[in-house]
């Protein structure tokens, strides 16, 4: 496809704008030297640019997109559409607080709502993103152990089952990382326990885990880490499957990041924008991303809250994404919150019981939002592997799901269907996955040569990875 600036043609226009009359004299430093070279299309050009563009990616609004742990649900139009109000998008961060009060009440709000659904006191939406959050949830347990001069608090507990950016914010931030091993897909108390010592400064776990296996022993994991000193971190990307039913707050964490593009709805993929908004209970408040949203006399302010950790991106975070958020809450209402997490384990365990009599799942009990398909035994018997299963679907109309995640679990495909998905699409991708199966075994479909019906086939990945080209022009 041709890019904009291909397509351009000198003095084509999409718009006529009335003559300007005014004049204003710029010191010439401020002026560029050469023309800006802008793409020059008509309008009907520019709508076949986009429309074309969007025909060559995939999205939820176009079909199942069972990408495990991400939470590819659909994102309802009311929330674009109330994003798009011109109090919510045509205002500046920097303008006099009195003139968007309604702005900071939905910070206010939203911050309630989301402190009420996970058990917290205080929260933060400054982080622009899951793996942002975080590094900001672990920047206020590093300040928290600091001011009690505990100096010595380096490390931090994760498990081997655990999402990749949890290893690398903790590096990030300067902890040492301590791996322990999951046992039967959950955390295992005797490996916590050797790990336990005054070095530790917490822990960070998901739960429901990656493999979408509740943390049963939550209660003693979270004491365990207390009892030694140490802070428990919640990664709430996957909330999908408790919200309404169990609160990180009464597991025992003390801090957590949720993925408001993922759980609640907002748009996501494709690189942002994304909020990790951040919320933890009293005792860390003091140390959240400055300036906080706080309210007098019936109006609200912003306050340089003075001992926290600064600022972790420009003014308050993706505030349209907050909008949506808030939109979606609102929509739901505390049932459909519920209902909504009672829906996503609904269908993924719907999914898992109709098609586990062929494929083996990972660690075969009751799932919550997701589960891990094992494609060790297929692989041995039919020599196609979790890879070329995953190209067949796109075959199918379907975007594959995640693939070789968790680490743990080898020719790994994990899938998350939402609460978002009818009945009549969990019965079609459940015909889908069992036919895929037959082509394998009976060999009637080479599955290495899928994707076989999309404009481009297998791409060199291994090339992608090692010799990107990131850059127009670039060879
Ligand atoms: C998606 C995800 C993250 C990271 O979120 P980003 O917004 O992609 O940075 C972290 N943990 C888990 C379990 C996730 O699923």
């Amino acid at each position: 496809m041709k890019l904009i600036y291909e397509t351009s043609t000198k003095d084509h226009k999409a718009l006529k704008l009335p003559k300007c009359n005014i004049s204003y004299e710029l010191d010439s430093k401020y002026l560029r030297n050469e023309k800006l070279e802008l793409p020059e299309l008509s309008e009907v050009e520019i709508v076949r640019h986009y429309t074309a563009l969007s025909k060559e990616t995939y999205s939820v609004d176009d079909g199942f997109y069972p990408l495990g742990s991400c939470t590819m649900k659909y994102n309802p139009k009311l929330n674009e559409e109330v994003a798009s109000f011109e109090g919510f998008s045509d205002i500046h961060p920097l303008q006099d607080t009195k003139t968007v009060q309604g702005a900071l009440k939905v910070l206010d709000l939203t911050k309630k709502y989301i402190c009420t659904i996970t058990g917290m006191d205080d929260a933060s939406f400054q982080p622009a993103a899951g793996a942002h959050g975080e590094f900001t949830s672990l920047m206020l347990i590093k300040k928290y152990h600091d001011e009690r001069k505990d100096y010595k608090r380096k490390k931090i507990i994760i498990p081997d089952s655990a999402h990749g950016t949890n290893p690398a914010s903790a590096a990030m931030c300067g902890f040492d990382v301590l791996t322990i091993k999951s046992d039967n897909g959950i955390v295992s108390k005797e490996e916590l326990k050797k790990v336990l010592s005054d070095e530790i400064a917490g822990i960070m776990l998901t739960n429901p885990n990656t493999l979408g296996l509740y943390e049963k022993d939550i209660l003693e994991i979270t004491k365990l880490v207390h009892d030694a000193g140490g802070l428990a971190y919640y990664d709430g990307a996957n909330l999908n499957a408790i919200m309404g039913i169990s609160r990180p707050g009464e597991m025992g964490f003390d801090c957590l990041h949720l993925n408001l593009h993922k759980t609640f709805s907002t748009p996501h993929g494709g690189g942002g924008p994304g909020s990790g908004a951040i919320c933890c209970k009293s005792k860390l408040s003091k140390y959240l991303p400055k300036p906080v949203v706080l309210k007098k006399d019936d109006k609200y302010y912003f306050e340089e809250n003075k001992e926290s950790i600064g600022k972790v991106k420009d003014f308050y975070g993706n505030f349209g994404i907050v909008v949506r958020a808030l939109t979606y809450m609102l929509s739901l209402g505390n049932d459909g919150i519920k209902k909504t997490s009672e829906n996503a384990v609904l269908n993924a365990n719907y999914i898992m019981n109709n098609i586990k009599d062929l494929y083996d799942v990972a660690i075969d009990e009751v799932c919550m939002h997701e589960f891990v398909l094992d494609l060790t035994r297929f692989k041995k018997e039919t020599g196609f592997s979790a890879l070329d299963v995953s190209k067949r679907l796109i075959d199918y109309g379907i975007h594959p799901p995640t693939m070789y995640f968790p680490l743990i679990v080898h020719e790994a495909l994990m899938i998350e269907p939402t609460e978002t998905e009818s009945k009549n699409t969990l019965d079609e991708v459940i015909g889908i996955l069992r036919k895929v199966h037959e082509e394998a075994y009976s060999n009637s479909v080479d599955l290495h040569k899928a994707p076989m019906t999309t404009k481009y086939g297998r791409m060199d990945e291994i090339t992608a990875a090692r010799n990107p080209i990131l850059k127009y022009g670039d060879k």
